[in-house]
């Protein structure tokens, strides 16, 4: 495990919350990439820029996600995952 490098290991980070019968300020809120934990697992990151450079590949080629799971004999849930970096190749 390692700090989360988006709240930097405090688990939660400061965003906008803006509704519909309140006007905006700035809260805190649980940290989207570690789930609140303040650490990850130390591949996560690499899986994450990892599934960015997937995504990019595919977009340079002008494939649809649909397209490209299906060439590679996954379903479009899996791929998708992947290009988030949820889930390892
Ligand atoms: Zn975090």
């Amino acid at each position: 495990m390692s700090d989360c490098k988006f709240c930097e290991g405090s688990g939660t980070v400061e965003c906008f919350f803006d509704g519909p019968s309140v006007s905006g300020f700035l809260t805190k809120a649980k940290c989207p990439e570690c789930n609140g934990a303040g650490v990850v697992d130390a591949e996560y990151f690499q899986r994450k820029e990892r599934g960015k450079d997937l995504r990019k590949d595919r977009v340079s080629r002008g494939e649809s996600l649909f397209d490209c799971a299906q060439r590679l004999g996954i379903s479009t849930e899996k791929l998708s995952s992947m290009e988030c970096g949820r889930l390892s190749e």
